[in-house]
């Protein structure tokens, strides 16, 4: 029987992450990956790195900014090492508010991002239209944050698959069924074509992850529907990355990527026009121009967020099956994260430990 130092269930960003970042350490992987599935949620996502304007609670941002951080080296590294430019893209984000009561919840957000430490400014009407002209004519300010930013979630993805592939990472086109343990320790996995011999074994596949047989706790992890289309980006407007209560418009390339709608819909990642009509509102109110004429539809698509009851994902060591880990639960913001939970998993299989603090993300938190 083939035996691995470590399996990477699912070949989305995050497992791709954690493959690659073990390779990196010398370790054998095999990535199983059968897709990726069309519900997926890496290749859905739109790419934001957006610790500040979707600031969660402070655990989470304070992670996420360490996050952020890592993604102008890693995208040169990945470059260098790949020849796959990952679009790392960092103009700031601004999150535009359309009344008095929005703009004072945004100033004072502004504020005690500054006390954190964090770059973090207020702009008024004028100096918004200022800087990106033809951005809602009616919006009263705006939070800006400059260090902020997004890169392409499928570039990331395939990028971190190709430089793991690199450094010696197997791709097994299958799902894994099972995860096997013994005495209390993880000892392989199961797929169509027999069992691997696996020292560790890393759960990375998103909203599937609860449906892999043997694990040793239910893992709360369920899908959230995100709707996204893109259209041309409107010719003579500056290209820039606005947000107003969860809805955006993204520059990519030549197209505006808009997003997007947060649904529990079980595991249906169709496109309704009810989403549609959602995100097409939102985002025309933050960029008129979308409306004129010339800007075409390109495309709409959905995937599946992968949530937790907190909304922080699931990182670490199972607390009873030694070697088993988990990279799950990434939610909103798993691109932003990709890059530190590879670190952190790597680090954990190879050093027994993290600089990272992850006590708020273990997986036996949501038990009673
Ligand atoms: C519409 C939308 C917009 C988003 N926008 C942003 C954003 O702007 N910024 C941001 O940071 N995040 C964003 N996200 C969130 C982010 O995309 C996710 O948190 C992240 O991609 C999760 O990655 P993952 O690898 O855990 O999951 P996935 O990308 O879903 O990958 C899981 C993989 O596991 C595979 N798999 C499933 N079952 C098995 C099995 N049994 N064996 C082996 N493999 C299996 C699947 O085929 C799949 O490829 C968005 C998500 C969506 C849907």
């Amino acid at each position: 029987m083939k035996s691995v130092d470590l399996v990477v269930i699912g070949g989305g960003a995050v497992g791709a992450a954690c493959a690659r970042a073990a390779a990196l350490r010398g370790l054998e992987v095999a990535i199983f990956e059968p897709g990726p599935d069309p519900a997926a949620a890496s290749p859905a996502s739109a790419g934001m790195l957006a610790p500040q304007i979707e600031a969660g609670d402070d655990v989470l941002l304070a992670l996420s900014v360490r996050a952020r951080d890592m993604y102008e080296p890693l995208a040169l590294r990945l470059q260098e090492s790949t020849g796959i430019t990952i679009g790392f893209w960092r103009p700031g984000i601004a999150s535009l508010a359309f009344d008095e009561v929005e703009a004072q919840r945004l100033k004072d957000a502004a504020a005690q991002q500054r006390q954190a430490g964090l770059r973090c400014d207020w702009l008024e009407a004028d100096e918004v239209h200022e800087r990106w002209p033809g951005a809602a004519p009616d919006c009263a300010g705006a939070l800006f944050a400059p260090e902020d930013g997004a890169l392409d979630p499928q570039a990331l993805t395939r990028a971190c698959l190709a430089d793991a592939r690199r450094l010696g990472s197997t791709l097994r086109a299958e799902a894994v069924t099972a995860v096997e343990t013994a005495d209390g320790f993880v000892t392989g996995v199961v797929s169509a074509s027999g069992k691997t011999a696996s020292e560790h074994v890393v759960l990375a596949a998103g909203v599937w992850s609860p449906r892999v047989s043997g694990l040793p706790r239910p893992l709360l992890v369920e899908p959230v529907r995100g709707q996204m289309a893109a259209t041309t980006w409107p010719a003579t407007t500056p290209r820039a990355i606005l947000y107003h209560d969860h809805g955006y418009v993204l520059a990519r390339a030549a197209d505006a990527v808009l997003g997007s709608t947060m649904e529990r819909a079980g595991f249906d990642c169709r496109v309704t026009n009810d989403g549609l009509a959602q995100i097409f509102r939102g985002a025309v109110r933050l960029l008129p121009a979308l409306a004129s004429q010339g800007v075409a539809v390109q495309r709409m698509w959905a995937g599946l967020r992968p949530v937790t009851p907190d909304g922080r994902p699931i990182i670490g060591p199972d607390p009873e099956i030694a070697r088993l880990w988990y990279a799950a639960g990434h939610g909103r913001n798993g691109i932003l994260l990709t890059a530190l939970t590879g670190e952190v998993i790597a680090d954990l299989i190879t050093r027994g430990e993290t600089d990272v603090g992850i006590e708020p993300l273990r997986a036996d938190r949501f038990q009673p």
